[in-house]
């Protein structure tokens, strides 16, 4: 059986992060990776949104991570000759009683340390974006997009010129607690035994699971998985804005907000539809409601500019209905399993806070 200092399982965006993390650190990593790359779920389904920290509650791991988070990524981006654009965004009110929203959400912003939040009026939006149509707006200037592909391209090149080895078409299948060791049993082509001193389970939507298959992990610690999908439509032609665009956020949701990527292209989304499996289809009859949302904001959308685009899904630990969720990042003092961390329910904003977040497990794991 081979012996290693630290497996990290999963190759999206926040276990390339920790691996990096680790490497940096002087630690031996293997990641495992049972698709045929990185970044082949979550990491490449959604909005490359690099998120202020606006909405999260006050001091959530959400909203510390996303903050701290989002203050490392610029900075590693312009480094790294990550392409990303620092685009910022509009909150737009279209009632009297959405104008009165704002400010609460402003006040939010601040409490979470989100910087350069500015009410606008009417005249202000509709002339830093003249297709716009609102009563007021909210601007935030620190968001933007980002490639997240070359990003997570970029965390892989650190951790390995660190010593970290990426394998791919190894998926962990299972594993037992040895002592202060972790034994873990990868399939794939060439199946193996490892046995660590650190795991990290990254394995995204089926974290819960992951923990499931370790022997010696305390059942009732690990949360039940639910999976709430989230799809995007795409509009022909140029973005009319060069912003992103959201509504005031509804009750449940952010709303059916514009998103543009790098290559000038806008989309709609993502919505909320809670699944029972993983299933990335986007139903093309979901449009109809996206119509109804946009024009409240954007009039101008033309009947059949709508094409379904494609579709991420939120690793949920809480169920529909339920007060929303923070990000879970389980170590030796939660679970009393030595050598130990499991990361749950990390959906949006987890890109942005990856680098937050890999500074934390860091922390959590060197408690045991
Ligand atoms: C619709 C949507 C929109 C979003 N928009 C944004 C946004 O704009 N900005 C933002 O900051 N965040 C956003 N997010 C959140 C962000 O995408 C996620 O938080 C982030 O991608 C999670 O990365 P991860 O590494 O935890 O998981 P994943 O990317 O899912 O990676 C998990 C990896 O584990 C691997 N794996 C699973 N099981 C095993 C196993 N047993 N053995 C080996 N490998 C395994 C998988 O193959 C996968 O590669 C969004 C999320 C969604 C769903």
């Amino acid at each position: 059986m081979e012996e290693v200092d630290c497996v990290v399982v999963g190759a999206g965006v926040v276990g390339l992060a920790v691996a990096r993390g680790l490497a940096l650190a002087g630690r031996d990593v293997i990641i495992l990776d049972q698709a045929e790359g990185i970044g082949t779920e979550t990491s490449s389904r959604n909005s490359e949104v690099i998120h202020a920290g606006i909405y999260y509650p006050a001091n959530s791991l959400m909203a510390r991570f996303c903050v701290e988070g989002r203050r490392k990524l610029y900075p590693y981006c312009a480094e790294k000759g990550v392409p990303h654009r620092n685009c910022g965004k509009l909150i737009v009110a279209t009632s009297e009683r959405e104008d009165a929203m704002l400010a609460g959400i402003k006040q939010r912003a601040e409490v979470n340390g989100v910087e350069g939040m500015r009410v606008l009026s009417r005249e202000e939006a509709i002339e830093m974006e003249p297709n716009l149509a609102c009563t007021s707006a909210l601007l935030s200037p620190s968001t933007g997009i980002i490639d997240s592909h070359a990003y997570m391209v970029a965390l892989q090149g650190d951790a390995e010129n660190a010593g970290a080895v990426l394998a791919i078409y190894s998926p962990m299948t299972g594993g037992r607690v040895v002592g202060r060791q972790i034994e873990i049993d990868v399939g794939g082509d060439d199946p193996m035994t490892l046995r660590c001193r650190l795991l990290i389970n990254s394995a995204g939507l089926h974290a819960p699971k992951l923990a499931r298959s370790i022997v010696g992990m305390p059942a009732e610690r690990i949360p039940t998985e639910y999976f709430a999908k989230g799809n995007y439509f795409t509009l022909s032609g140029r973005s009319p804005f060069s912003r992103l665009i959201y509504p005031v956020p509804v009750p449940g949701g952010l709303g059916v907000h514009l998103t543009i990527d790098l290559g000038g292209q806008a989309r709609f989304g993502p919505d909320v539809e809670w699944i029972d499996a993983i299933d990335y289809r986007v139903d093309p009859s979901r449009s109809d409601s996206f119509y109804a949302a946009v024009r409240t904001y954007w009039p101008g959308l033309k009947d059949g500019g709508l094409q379904p685009g494609y579709a991420g899904i939120r690793p949920k630990t809480v169920p529909r209905g339920a007060p929303g969720q923070d990000f879970v990042v389980q170590g030796p003092q939660t679970h009393g399993v030595a050598g130990l961390v499991n990361l749950f329910g990390i959906e949006s904003p987890g890109l942005t806070a990856s680098l937050a977040i890999a500074d934390h497990v860091l922390e959590v794991a060197a408690t045991g």
